[in-house]
């Protein structure tokens, strides 16, 4: 919990802090805004993660100095471990044998750390780091708060999503007033994608088809398609997000093909349409509205098995259709 974590913080001095493999807004943002927080306090810390930083994260400030790490190479008094479910999720070899930290916002997060802090109702990591350093009595620094805002901003879909809550606000309030410029964040994660991003964007769109009269759409990403577009990490981001944008569908469903008869899926919903318990039955996991899994098969009979599971949690709603092919 909070507390435990200001003590560690206090009593300790080398930090490492990590996130998952392939970090997101509020993967990178977290991790940097605690990067400054713990600077700010005197302490040693360093951001470690495997592999390479999205393109959208590239201008936070620190983002240069994050350290590509595939096992642990150094001596840490604690590392944090930010937004993973487990503690295989960053891809470094021998952090199972630190001194974690795990912070996270998800509900399904296994609590594999030396010390757990999970906030389920926190809208982004970051609004935990934004907490942390209020309760450590530190300052919003003009560093910290743009990290922290790029994980608000990414986490929340821009304020869209039902994890905006008052609080988020008026984090992103404080954030704005430490010297946030939120229209050069958004432009610098939605409006900076390498062309591929919307050649790959054209073949998949083309795949999306209807089912459960119209109330589920899938989508399907195959290697090829990667291939064609030239795709690199990222350019699918938000993808799964496009057949919400018609009335009748309530669940989105997003495959793309990571391997032979591999797939990685994400799942979106709108409303009570709980997608994270769809997740866990194929072993994956996430929040009601955002949840993912992996599933193996041939492609029509791994769709159906989701869209089936999905069928059943819309069924328990009343919710209206339309006729859908
Ligand atoms: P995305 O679709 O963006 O990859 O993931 C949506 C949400 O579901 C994220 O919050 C992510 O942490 C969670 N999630 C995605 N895949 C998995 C998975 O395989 N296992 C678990 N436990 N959570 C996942
Ligand atoms: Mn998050």
């Amino acid at each position: 919990m909070l507390s435990q974590v200001v003590e560690l913080i206090e009593n300790k001095n080398k930090f490492g802090i990590t996130t998952h493999i392939k970090p997101d807004g509020d993967g990178v943002g977290s991790s940097l805004g605690l990067y400054w927080l713990l600077r700010s306090l005197g302490k040693e810390a360093e951001v470690i993660v495997h592999g390479d930083v999205p393109q959208s994260y590239r201008s936070l400030p620190g983002a240069e100095m994050i350290r590509d790490v595939r096992s642990i190479d150094r001596e840490y008094d604690a590392v944090f471990v930010i937004e993973c479910s487990d503690v295989s999720r960053p891809g470094i070899e021998g952090l199972e044998k630190q001194f974690t930290v795990n912070i996270d916002h998800h509900s399904t997060s296994e609590h594999f750390g030396t010390v757990n802090w999970i906030d389920s109702t926190a809208s982004a990591v970051g609004e935990m780091i934004y907490n942390l350093c209020k309760a450590i009595g530190g300052k919003i620094t003009r560093e910290i708060a743009e990290c922290v805002y790029m994980a608000l901003v990414t986490d929340t879909g821009s304020f869209h999503f039902s994890n905006t809550t008052d609080r988020t606000l008026k984090v992103a309030s404080e954030l704005v007033k430490a010297g946030v410029k939120p229209a050069e964040i958004s432009e610098a994660v939605y409006n900076n994608y390498p062309w591929s991003r919307v050649e790959l964007m054209r073949q998949v769109v083309a795949t999306i088809k209807r089912h459960d009269n119209g109330r589920i759409a899938t989508m399907r990403q195959t290697l090829e398609m990667r291939r064609i577009a030239g795709a690199v990490d990222g350019d699918n981001n938000g993808f799964v997000n496009i057949p919400l944008a018609a009335r009748e569908v309530v669940a989105s469903v997003y495959m793309r093909e990571v391997g032979e008869g591999k797939y990685r899926v994400s799942l979106r919903s709108k409303g009570d349409i709980n997608v994270a318990r769809v997740a866990e039955k194929f072993g994956g996991g996430g929040h009601n509205n955002a949840a993912g899994l992996s599933i193996e098969g041939d492609w029509d009979t791994a769709e159906a098995e989701i869209v089936n599971k999905l069928r059943i949690e819309i069924n328990q709603y009343d919710i209206n259709s339309t006729e859908a092919d």
